[in-house]
């Protein structure tokens, strides 16, 4: 098989097809490399022992043979299927299964098999609940489940550790060797097991250690190509040289810090400096701001647009979604306008788009708030020079803003709103300057968190109404299902039509979900910021930059349901202005053990910083699906706080190779050439 093939769709793997095929999409798995490079998350050593120095409780794996069997139930009508196994060392073996009826199917007399399982000890007979098992075909059958180290997966949607295994272990199998990702003088420097090596020794272990170095090999390659692509980035940046004409002084600058009603913080005022002198800097800046939610970035920002519309160039804002670009394009243009800056919006539902691309093609319009329509073709600019992206807590390595092309040598800035480790600033950002504002302003109090159980209920909202008196907001926010509208808006329905009959009777509630479009979920902002509405009843979609100051209560329902970053940032829409707010997390009373951890950071914890942190430790390598809850996307293999040192190794050697192959010429250094070009094209959700 060449490499070609492993790039093909899974669902022409054998035993895939198109239906299975759809399920192991969800798992981000495409194609037979992407089954390949699956990480199991832990294994189970099944391997034969053949001693049976059986102790009680613990975990063997033997040989037998099945001697007899029998169905029963219980009083209560539970059904029970056993079997009797002589075993290897002819001990007898009672295996018990409840409420399978499939098992009487697969066992039959005679049957020799492997079984693994936990040994009980009972008035000196030895019995295992629900063994893994394999039967011997043949003499040649191959063991997959029982046998050997035997990994397991993360899986959903009703796909089983068996067939995940089966498909990986075969595919493995039928495939010859698999092309290198990495150059052989990297791989013999490095003294790395071959890629095919070190997959089969992903899945199916010999030993740990042959695990370890495979594993080494695989954290490796993955660190490497993203070094690479920080590595080009920051190189090409630095070689270039532009000639800008920014204004030294700028006077629309200095009308709208006087028209502020607070003075600026320490870190903000900081991060405007190193903004605006690179922005005089003879080559394109390329900066990151990062800051907890509410600590004033878009003020910052402002003043860079500012700065960039007073030397007479245009500027571009581009938000993650629409309700966040017009909540930035009104925030923004209330304070701008009346210095003569011409604002415009651009949206997906934003009518008469033509006559906007006409005004913006003239430089007849100074700024442009946007969402992902900026990046059209039909929105040309006539001399844009800044380019602002708030990502708010979307990351994205590889894909970096294609609307920076819509002008020349621009001038770029990002906003994140998750403080991230340094580690992983450098994985996802190293080709980028770091501005970053850690101190709050100060008339913003500490948000109060409280986990609420279902027995203070009446308590809380108790409270709330008492809140709602003085004229506060209150956000009430429920789990989204992902990607499932219908579902989305049923359990906000629900909720809303529960406490408007009950704990909130009388009170003016509203609803926001994904089935209203932009201008209804407007209309309702508005109608909470004007006062009409005391508690809004929403999905997620209240999660990122929504600013009005009087909320001061964010309660989420079911939170157990929610990643730590985000309940985080659904904590940051309140506490934005100087009443004391509070955030309340109602959990379901039977939620597990990690939930439980992640809720007690989430009540003690508000710095940022120490909120995405705790999130990348209790989401290990593997846990892909994560991703999208959290914001943060982390390495299939490699981890941030483990392989810190790899890290830097694989960046170290990444920025050598290109240093002195920029344009991976060399007959040597084609193979990362390639690779890069397909990691490059990979699916990022
Ligand atoms: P974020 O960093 O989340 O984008 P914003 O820029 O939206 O934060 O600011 C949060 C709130 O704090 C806004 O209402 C803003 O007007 C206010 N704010 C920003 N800077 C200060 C400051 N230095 N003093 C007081 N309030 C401020
Ligand atoms: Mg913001």
């Amino acid at each position: 098989m060449n490499n070609g093939d492993l790039f093909s769709d899974i669902k022409f793997l054998k035993g895939v097809g198109p239906k299975m095929a759809e399920k192991l999409n969800l798992l981000g798995i495409y194609t037979k490399y992407d089954l390949l490079m699956y990480p199991p998350f832990r294994y189970i050593d099944r391997k034969l022992m053949l001693d049976e120095n059986f102790t009680d409780g613990g975990y063997y794996t033997v040989l037998g043979k099945v001697i007899d069997f029998g169905e029963f139930y219980t009083k209560r009508g539970k059904y029970i299927f056993q079997s009797v196994v002589e075993t290897s060392a002819k001990n007898y073996l009672f295996l018990t299964w409840f409420n399978n009826r499939f098992i009487k199917k697969s066992i039959n007399k005679g049957d020799i098999a492997l079984f693994s399982g936990k040994i009980n000890i009972k008035r000196g007979s030895y019995e295992m609940l629900h063994p893994d098992f394999e039967i011997f075909q043949d003499d040649f059958m191959e063991l997959i489940n029982t046998g050997k180290i035997v990994p397991v997966y993360h899986t959903k949607n009703g796909i089983t550790q068996k067939y995940l295994r089966k498909i990986i272990f075969s595919l493995i199998k039928s495939i010859d060797g698999i092309e290198e990702d990495l150059p052989d003088y990297l791989i013999k420097q490095k003294n790395f097991l071959s890629l095919k090596e070190s997959i089969t020794n992903l899945h199916f272990p010999e030993n740990e250690d042959k695990n370890r170095l495979g594993l080494k090999r695989l954290k490796y390659s993955e660190l490497f190509y993203t070094g690479l692509i920080v590595a080009r980035r920051k190189i090409e940046n630095s070689s270039k040289y532009v000639e800008k004409n920014y204004v030294e002084k700028s006077s629309l600058v200095e009308n709208f810090l006087s028209s502020l009603d607070f003075s600026l913080t320490d870190d903000q005022k900081r991060s405007i400096e190193e903004i605006i002198k690179d922005m005089k800097e003879t080559k394109p800046m390329n900066r990151l701001l990062m800051g907890d939610v509410g600590v004033g970035k878009t003020v910052v920002a402002t003043v860079a647009i500012l700065v960039a519309i007073d030397s007479g160039y245009q500027s571009a804002l581009m938000a993650p979604t629409e309700i966040l670009a017009q909540q930035h394009y009104i925030k923004i243009k209330e304070s701008v306008e009346k210095l003569g800056v011409r604002v415009e919006l651009l949206t997906s539902s934003i009518s008469d788009k033509k006559e906007k691309y006409s005004r913006i093609k003239e430089g007849k319009i100074d700024l442009v708030v946007g969402t992902h329509s900026l990046i059209r073709d039909e929105v040309v600019f006539k001399n844009l020079k800044l380019v602002i992206v708030d990502e708010q807590h979307r990351f994205g390595v590889i894909h970096r803003s294609t609307l920076k092309e819509k002008g020349k040598d621009v001038d770029y800035l990002v906003m994140t709103a998750t403080p991230i480790p340094r580690s992983l600033y450098l994985a996802l950002y190293g080709d980028m300057d770091l501005s970053m504002i850690r101190q709050r302003p100060s008339i913003q109090k500490v948000v109060k968190t409280k986990w609420v159980s279902s027995t203070g209920l009446k308590k809380m909202y108790d409270f709330i109404k008492k809140r709602i008196l003085d004229g506060e907001k209150t956000f009430i926010v429920c789990p989204a299902i992902e990607g499932e509208d219908e579902a989305d808006y049923d359990s906000v329905k629900k909720v809303y039509d529960n406490l408007s009959k009950t704990y909130l009777k009388g009170y003016r509630l509203g609803m926001i979900h994904s089935k209203l479009n932009y201008r209804e979920q407007e209309k309702i902002l508005k109608d909470l910021r004007d006062g009409l509405i005391d508690v809004l009843i929403g999905t997620t979609i209240v999660e990122v930059g929504l600013d009005i100051k009087d909320a001061t209560i964010m309660v989420i329902l079911s939170a157990e349901r929610f990643g730590l970053s985000q309940l985080h940032q659904l904590r940051g829409r309140v506490g934005r202005g100087e009443r004391q707010s509070f955030c309340f997390v109602v959990s379901s009373e039977d939620i597990t053990e990690e939930a439980i951890n992640r809720l007690k950071v989430f009540s003690r914890y508000n710095d940022g910083f120490k909120i995405s942190e705790y999130d990348l430790k209790f989401r290990g390598p593997g846990e892909l699906w994560g991703k999208k809850q959290s914001g943060i996307p982390i390495f299939k293999f490699a981890n941030f706080f483990e392989d810190m040192i790899l890290m830097k190794e694989a960046f170290f050697d990444a920025e050598k190779i290109l240093k002195n192959d920029m344009n991976l010429l060399k007959n040597e250094d084609k193979v990362i050439k390639i690779n890069l070009e397909r990691k490059s094209n990979e699916k990022v959700d």
